[in-house]
């Protein structure tokens, strides 16, 4: 099998999906790896080290794609936007795309890949089972986004995190709230305590109460009936407006008394809900932060724009994306060991073989025999 990786089609994005380390794996397996000119350059991983790992490194793009029976991509079809256009006329009859692809905003574009016979998998379709853990995109890089808000958090901060006792005085650490403790929330709840801020966690999820306190936050209590907030899956279930409003309500003082919020509260498959009003945000003290991780779904916060960084009230208000991308050298690591053991599941004694009755396969499964089959980007299409 002839494995291509790619250079991402977005320029901003800095992530590729396959380091230099996970390149032996493959070739073990029997599998040639040709990798694109400069495709690591952007996460610090040169040709040559693909070279010395025993990649082959192709310059043409067209010649790349056309040639590879699978190609991994970190992302692809309409994750990449307008970006991605160019490369979807690329890809071949039969061939298997690997890459996360937001089939669900951007359905258009699988269509588009079915109809030229591209039997593609999207990475953030993994079911969250036990056995797709290793597989599983999304809480890889949220890993990597809920670390990087507290960064960004504190270096907006007029303020330092930690208490510090000083012959000038002592200092009082900065209180620091998270919303959603899911992956990116607990990361980022164990980030800013590693700072030396005072943190509190809240989500909806009652269930999350130990884990925010087994990484020393303190979590809040709003007298919120919140008992059927769980899905089987483990995720939120999305609430009533009234709810919502109630939360708000509940929330106001908690958020005045912060220095910084970061907001990482989603429902899968849903636009984010509001959470922190331009009211609430007015009533932060002049010189607090939000981060708001949601801002590509909406925004958990009413001002947030996404992309930007924007001042309101006095209150300094960040909506990153793609935060993943800028660590990219750990973020593509946890990337290319996902892609791969992913891959694993689709080859069988050196051969493709698309097993669908694999929960994991038929989950991420978006294209085949030049149909989409995924059930949810059909009810888009229709
Ligand atoms: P997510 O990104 O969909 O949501 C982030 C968090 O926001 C969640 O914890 C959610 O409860 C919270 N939230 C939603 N609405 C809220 C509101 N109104 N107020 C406050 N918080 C709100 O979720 P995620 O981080 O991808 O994962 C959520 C959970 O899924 C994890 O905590 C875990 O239990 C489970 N999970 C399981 C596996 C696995 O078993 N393989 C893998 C990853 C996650």
């Amino acid at each position: 099998l002839v494995i291509a990786v790619s250079k991402e089609a977005d320029p901003a994005e800095k992530r590729v999906a396959l380091v230099p380390n996970m390149v032996p794996t493959l070739i073990k397996a029997g599998q040639q790896v040709r990798v694109e000119s400069g495709a690591g350059q952007a996460a610090g991983f040169l040709d040559q080290q693909y070279i010395d790992k025993g990649a082959e490194i192709v310059t043409d793009r067209a010649e790349l794609l056309k040639q590879a029976d699978v190609v991994l991509q970190v992302q692809a079809l309409g994750a990449c936007g307008d970006h991605g256009e160019a490369d979807i006329e690329l890809l071949q009859d039969g061939q298997v795309l690997i890459a996360s692809c937001d089939p669900l905003s951007f359905p258009d574009q699988v269509k588009t890949a079915a109809e030229r016979g591209v039997t593609a998998f999207s990475l953030e379709l993994v079911p969250r089972i036990t056995r797709a853990q290793s597989m599983d995109i999304l809480s890889s890089m949220a890993t990597v986004a809920g670390y990087r808000a507290v960064l960004l958090a504190a270096t907006a901060s007029k303020r330092m995190f930690p208490m510090m006792m000083t012959a000038a005085g002592t200092l009082k650490p900065a209180r620091v709230l998270i919303i959603g403790a899911g992956v990116a929330g607990l990361q980022a709840i164990a980030t800013a305590k590693r700072l030396g801020a005072v943190v509190y966690g809240y989500d909806i999820r009652p269930a999350v109460r130990e884990q925010v306190e087994s990484l020393g936050g303190k979590f809040v209590e709003l007298d919120l009936e919140t008992g059927q907030s769980e899905s089987s899956g483990g995720y939120a279930k999305e609430m009533d407006e009234d709810f919502y409003r109630r939360q708000r309500e509940a929330m106001k003082k908690v958020i005045a008394d912060c220095d910084v919020v970061i907001t990482t509260a989603a429902i899968p498959g849903r636009k984010a809900p509001v959470l922190v009003t331009t009211e609430m945000v007015e009533a932060m003290a002049p010189g607090s932060v939000i981060v708001d991780i949601a801002a590509e779904r909406g925004g958990n916060c009413e001002v947030t724009k996404a992309g930007e960084t924007i001042t309101h009230h006095d209150v300094t208000v960040l909506g990153p994306c793609n935060l993943a991308s800028d660590i990219p050298v750990h973020s593509s690591e946890m990337f290319s060991k996902n892609v791969v053991t992913f891959l694993q599941l689709l080859v069988r004694d050196g051969q493709l073989n698309i097993d669908l009755d694999d929960e994991i396969l038929r989950d991420t499964l978006l294209t085949r025999g030049r149909d989409v089959v995924n059930n949810r980007v059909r009810e888009l299409l229709s």
